[in-house]
Formats: structure tokens, sequence, C-alpha cells
């Protein structure tokens, strides 16, 4: 993939615009720093039975056209749907799952291992979800053993993190990201970041309707961004895509998708709208 780096870029007109005209097309800031913006969908423990979440994934594909944009798109699913989904989508998205065991085998009851879904040719997962920390207690270790296990699969892992309210109001948000961000990923090289995507979710905005504006979610990527750089090199951190999640709809996803550091999204309710996470994958930068 063509890479520019951002600090190229400082000093010109485009460092200062999100969105760059051109006379055929316009592009986002995400595209004009070589990173692929990715749409994902989080189902969550939705749909409730095969049938739904098949008609779903095929409506959801059907959104994918040539006019898209040129986006990843990933789905996370239940376990019992991902088979089933990867075969209604075929090549037009990823199916992911909601989670791994850092485990690969052994007595651990109701676990899923990340060599049980290579075998049915997933590559994605997501780690570190805020649902999973707050209601199941997954801690930062647990999550770095996730993301590290993953890895070394040859898989591909979607870090998420966040803030909960109070930590935002008390502007702890770089803080917070900070530490979830170096807890999660120690023992990840600079190599392997090339298979790991971020998800900056702040608690208050998942599942709330409150969605971030624009503006704070660009300062908390970018910010984001500036810790990946110190924690690896300037190189590596404008590589990595960094996608922002809570509460995304059709009417919010263009202004977000417009921001230099916002690379992608991760939905969770719209995602269950074939018709709303279409627009979503079809957004339009301004
Ligand atoms: C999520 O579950 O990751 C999420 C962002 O949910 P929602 O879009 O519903 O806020």
């Amino acid at each position: 993939m063509k890479f520019i780096s951002a600090s190229l870029l400082v000093g010109t007109a485009a460092a200062f615009s999100p969105s760059i005209h051109c006379p055929h097309q316009t592009l986002s800031s995400t595209q004009l720093n070589a990173r692929k913006p990715f749409i994902s969908g989080n189902w969550k423990l939705n749909p409730q039975t095969k049938e739904e979440a098949l008609t779903l994934g095929n409506e959801i594909a059907a959104a994918i056209t040539e006019d898209s944009p040129d986006v990843d798109v990933a789905l996370f699913v239940p376990y019992v749907f991902i088979e089933s989904t990867m075969g209604v989508v075929g090549d037009k998205l990823s199916v992911g799952a909601e989670g791994v065991c850092p485990e690969l085998k052994g007595a651990y009851t109701g676990a899923i291992s990340t060599s049980m879904l290579k075998s049915i040719g997933v590559q994605w997962a997501l780690a570190g979800h805020s649902e999973r920390r707050v209601i199941y207690g997954e801690t930062d270790d647990y999550i770095n053993a996730q993301c590290r296990k993953l890895i070394e699969q040859g898989m591909s892992v979607m870090l998420c993190i966040g803030e909960s309210l109070t930590e935002f109001e008390q502007d702890l948000a770089a803080s917070v990201c900070a530490v979830q961000l170096k807890k999660g990923l120690k023992g990840i090289s600079a190599e392997e970041m090339s298979r790991v995507a971020i998800a900056y979710e702040p608690v208050w905005a998942i599942g709330t309707g409150r969605v971030a504006t624009p503006e704070i979610a660009q300062k908390v990527h970018a910010q984001c961004r500036a810790i990946l750089a110190e924690m690896y090199d300037a190189e590596t951190a404008d590589n990595v895509r960094i996608l922002y999640g809570g509460s995304v709809t059709p009417e919010s996803v263009d202004e977000l998708m417009s921001q230099p550091d916002i690379d992608g999204a991760l939905v969770g309710g719209a995602s269950l709208d074939s018709a709303k996470f279409g627009r979503i994958i079809n957004f339009k930068p301004v």
C-alpha cells in the first residue's frame, strides 16, 4: 500500500483540510494518508435466529456495490452464525469473532480458541470491548493475552479502548487510552501492528445514542496516534487504522469519516439494520 507520512503533509494546505476535492472525486483524509477506511459491525447478542442472521448478512453484502467507496468491511458476529454468514456474504466482507479465548485447548468450558476460528477461515476478532471489560471483568492482561494469541496465530485483532463517562468528564480520555493501548499491545511488534486495528469507543457513547462530536473523536484519535508513535514509531502509527465507535449512524458517519485521524467505524446498533449499515458503508466524506 502506498504510504504518505502525515508529517510530510505538514505545511501544505492538505495538512489542514479534512478532505481534498479532486475533479472526479472527493478524497477523505484517511484516503489521503493511505489508510484504507474500515467499516465494521458488531452484532453482539443479536440477531435471535440463524435465519435472521443470514437475511441481515445478505442485505449488508448487497449494499456493497461497485459504486461503494474503497473500504474494508467486517462483521463481528456470534460464533454460531460465523460460518453461515460467511456463506452468504462471499468475498464482499470479512466475518469475524466477537472475542476469543487466549488458550488453545484444555479445560475452559464454553471457550472458543483462535485455532478453532482460524480453521473455519476467520481472520479478525475483537478484543477489549467495553462490554467484555465491564460485564465479564476482562482485564488488560487478559485482553493482551487475547491480542497476542491472535497475532501469534497469524490472525488480526481489533483492540477496543475508551474511557468511561466519569473519566471523560475529568478529561482523562487520553490517559485511559494510553494505558489500554500500552497494556493491550504489550509484546506486539511494530511489524505485527499491520494486523492490528484500534477502535476508540468512548464508553459513554456505546449504545446510548450519544455520539462523540467529530471534534472530540478526532482529538482523541490524534492523541491515540501520538501514543502509538511513542510506543512504536511515526510510520507505524501513521499506518494503524483507528476506528471510532459509539452510536454511529447514517447521520453522523460522513462528518466523522472526514476527520483526518478517523479511519473507520465500529458500529453496534446500526449494524443490525441493513439500510442504516449500508449507508454507513457508503459514507460520503464532506
Ligand atoms: C459497539 O458495540 O461497539 C458500539 C459502538 O455500539 P453502538 O454503535 O450501538 O453504540
